[in-house]
């Protein structure tokens, strides 16, 4: 294990004032930095659906216990479907202060990313001002974009084909970057696992009183226009439940033809999720050849061993986190440590 928490004072998140005046700056480059450096700290979390950021970011929440976490999925900023948007269970949260995860009314619509940058502007603010250090978490590559950037502009995609405007380097906070990459081979191994245990772990309820054909007649507007209608597992298993109501109202009978619909639901999910995590990758990589500065943690080996875990192994368990350690939270912590100090 890495030093512990109590070992690390607590950051003052902006320098104090003047102190770095003591020389004067001199090159462009020492003005840009020394700029960079007034501005508030934020730590952020990147990486494709299922890498581990949430895990990560405990893992730092729990050495460094003055970060609070600010959430950037799309998905898990709405109230519902815990278990198929993968919000982390409040037991897991280990104490540590989440914000933005499940607050909103999926009923309200969806955020636009310049909505998300107002929210989640203000509540990094109000971390900030409590002298607690914000990390932000979460895969939504263009809601981060938008709210970090100096310059935002309403209606600007950066990750849309053939929409041609550049990736601006010049963002609004100090910020740190971790990226914890999986190669996509191992990642897609592993994410089909992972829709299968969130199958055995309620999934399936969950997504059935969500997309009850019966509740949408009671109100038209339940699934058509909530926020959480594009969330995988939902368009997949709607066309399910019509065929299929829950509660066995529909076709019964034919129970092969049934397995068969189910079965070509939960194959749905596992590609589009493998899609959605290749579609992250590459606007990860956008952003880092657009000049931001993203610390790549490699946690393949880490997944590898988890792939390979059999549930009666014990040893597997302690294996993978063995490496996930080693190879992922202690270089983490140095990079984390270094910015603090800063
Ligand atoms: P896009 O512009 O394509 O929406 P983005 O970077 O803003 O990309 P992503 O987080 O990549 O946002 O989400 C894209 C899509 O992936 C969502 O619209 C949703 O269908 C699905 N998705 C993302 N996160 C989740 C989640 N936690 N649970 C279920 N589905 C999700």
């Amino acid at each position: 294990p890495t030093t512990p928490s109590h070992h690390h004072p607590l950051p003052h998140n902006k320098p104090r004032r003047g102190a770095h005046m003591a020389s004067g700056p001199t090159t462009p480059r020492q003005q840009q930095q020394q700029q960079q450096q007034r501005k508030d700290k934020l730590l952020i979390i990147m990486g494709a659906t299922g890498a581990g950021k949430s895990r990560l970011s405990l893992d730092l929440a729990t050495r460094f216990p003055f970060f609070e976490i600010v959430n950037s999925d799309k998905m898990q900023l709405y109230a519902g479907l815990d278990i198929t948007t993968n919000k982390l269970p409040i037991p897991d949260r280990l104490g540590v202060p989440h914000h933005l995860l499940g607050e909103f009314d999926p009923r309200h619509g969806d955020f636009t990313p310049g909505q998300f940058r107002a929210v989640a502007g203000q509540a990094i603010s109000s971390i900030t001002n409590r002298r607690k250090v914000p990390m932000l978490v979460g895969g939504s590559n263009s809601f981060i974009h938008a709210l970090l950037v100096d310059r935002f502009e309403p209606g600007s995609n950066v990750f849309e084909p053939g929409f041609n405007a550049s990736v601006s380097s010049e963002l609004r906070y100090n910020c740190c970057f971790l990226w914890v990459d999986v190669s996509l081979a191992v990642l897609t191994e592993y994410l089909c696992k992972r829709v299968d245990e969130m199958l055995d772990s309620g999934m399936l309820d969950e997504l059935a009183e969500f997309c009850d054909p019966d509740r949408q007649d009671e109100d038209e507007s339940t699934t058509s226009q909530t926020a959480l209608r594009k969330a995988i597992g939902v368009p997949e298993f709607t066309r399910y439940f019509k065929r299929y109501p829950p509660q066995g109202r529909g076709e019964e009978g034919d129970d092969r033809e049934r397995r068969r619909a189910y079965e070509e639901a939960v194959r749905a999910i596992k590609d589009n999720t493998c899609q959605l995590a290749k579609r992250q990758i590459e606007k990860i990589l956008r952003l880092k050849g657009g000049g931001w500065d993203l610390q790549r943690l490699d946690a393949t080996d880490a997944f590898r061993a988890v792939v390979a875990t059999t549930s009666s192994d014990e040893d597997d368990g302690k294996r993978w986190s063995e490496i996930w350690e080693r190879q992922v939270v202690k270089p983490s912590v140095k990079i984390v440590k270094r910015f603090l100090m800063e």
